[in-house]
């Protein structure tokens, strides 16, 4: 029998398993995968839960989200042993394996920055959305905010989701605008990067937007700490932005026991070959999600359209042929714009977030860095979609590598 482990049960390993259940000889393969707890949490939902998403409606049992003839561990991870191709949990068990896949995501970790988590403002006046219990505490604190400045913030790249601060500034404004207080609150985007994103055209578009809803924009903000009596955040370069709430995004870091196996990179994250996944370490390991240091956005989308590619990958690797797909980075990421609108970035390893449409069969083109109604309906059923259709396995009319087809490039 060959053993098949999978450490994460989230979205990439989730998917991963029921795949290889329907792909792999059920009587030549066992799949177990492991995970800390049994809470599967629709991590999308985190960015409304502040606004008007009930908080229960994230979450639902990992178990019943693997198919049968999937074995759940439920334990922590402490280390992978790979000359012994076996891995030691937290309460001492060792689960052997014959080809393991990664797939234990990132975490944000407040401890990072001084006066984040051991603030005396943590969880009061500065919040993070990246966790459950981070944004159910932050839907109080907002739902109390009548008046003064407001921060949202990340702490340092890469983070997952990168899209998601800029959709809670446009969200932020909305609400308060919808709540008549808009002119009583100022809100500032606060960022690391020189411009509101990382590439040209998207910076220049989403700047551009935080500029028409009058939010500001400080890039090139290094954060250097938190400063809890004065209430102000304060870079290296000595800039300090004072502040009635920060929304912060925590530094994003692999998961410790990466770290202590040794397999990840200074943040914790696994070097692996971008196309093919495979870790450039160890041929019996692949990396599936934000765990793996591939340069694209650490997102639920990627890891679908990874996971997809990757399954044939498998299957060769296990009979000792060449890998035969390469996955290109494609991601495909909604953002919430506010007034009821999305927009929507398509990109890849080689091409930036383009202008233009993005061709859907069935509901028709979406508007690629646009905002538009259709996006936030697209966003909105994105939900579903990743439930029963993304989680379970099942194909999508979207292809896994980034095509062209409706994208503008810009005039030099
Ligand atoms: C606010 C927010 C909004 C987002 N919006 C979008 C969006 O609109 N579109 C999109 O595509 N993506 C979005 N994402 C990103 C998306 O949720 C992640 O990229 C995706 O979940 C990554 O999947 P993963 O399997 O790599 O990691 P995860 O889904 O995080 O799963 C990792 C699993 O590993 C387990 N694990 C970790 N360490 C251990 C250990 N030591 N022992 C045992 N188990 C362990 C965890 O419990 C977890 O279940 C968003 C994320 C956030 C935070």
């Amino acid at each position: 029998m060959n053993k098949l482990l999978i450490l994460g049960a989230g979205t990439a390993g989730t998917m991963a398993a029921n795949h290889l259940l329907a792909t792999l000889d059920k009587s030549a393969w066992s799949i177990t995968v492991v995970d800390q707890d049994t809470e599967h949490r629709y991590q999308p939902g985190y960015l409304f839960i502040p606004f008007w998403m009930k908080p229960e409606r994230v979450v639902k049992d990992r178990r019943e989200l693997l198919h049968d003839g999937i074995e759940f561990v439920e334990a922590g991870i402490a280390k992978v042993h790979r000359e012994e191709r076996e891995v030691e949990l937290v309460d001492g068990r060792r689960l052997s394996y014959d080809w393991l896949v990664i797939a234990s995501g990132t975490r944000p970790d407040p401890t990072l920055v001084d006066g984040m988590a051991d603030g005396s403002l943590w969880r009061d006046k500065v919040h993070e959305f990246y966790t459950y219990e981070g944004s159910v505490a932050l839907k109080k604190s907002l739902a109390e905010f009548t008046e003064g400045r407001i921060l949202v913030h990340i702490a340092e790249m890469p983070i997952k989701c990168p899209v998601a601060p800029l959709e809670f500034a446009f969200l932020v404004e909305d609400h308060f605008r919808k709540q008549g207080i808009r002119h009583k609150v100022d809100i500032t985007y606060v960022t690391p990067l020189d411009g509101a994103f990382t590439k040209p055209v998207a910076s220049k578009e989403l700047g551009g937007l935080l500029k028409d809803r009058s939010i500001r924009l400080a890039a090139d903000f290094a954060v250097e700490r938190i400063d809890n009596e004065a209430q102000k955040l304060v870079a290296y370069d000595g800039r300090e932005l004072p502040f009635d709430l920060l929304v912060t995004i925590p530094p994003n870091v692999g998961q410790q026991f990466v770290m202590d196996s040794g397999l990840g990179n200074d943040a914790g994250f696994v070097p692996v070959d971008k196309h093919t996944l495979r870790s450039v370490v160890d041929e019996r390991i692949f990396v599936l999600g934000d765990a793996s240091d591939i340069p694209t956005s650490k997102a639920g989308s990627v890891a679908h359209f990874a996971v997809e590619e990757f399954i044939d990958n498998f299957i060769a690797a296990v009979d000792g042929r060449p890998l035969p797909n390469a996955f290109d980075g494609h991601a495909n990421c909604f953002i919430e714009s506010g007034r009821g609108q999305a927009m929507l970035l398509d990109f890849n390893y080689d091409t930036q977030p383009l202008k233009g449409t993005f061709p859907v069969p069935v509901v028709g083109p979406m508007t690629l860095l646009k905002p538009s109604r259709a996006n936030h309906l697209g966003k909105l059923a994105f939900e579903q979609i990743y439930w029963k259709m993304l989680l379970p396995g099942h194909k999508l009319p979207v292809s896994s590598h980034m095509s062209m087809a409706g994208k503008r490039q810009p005039k030099e």
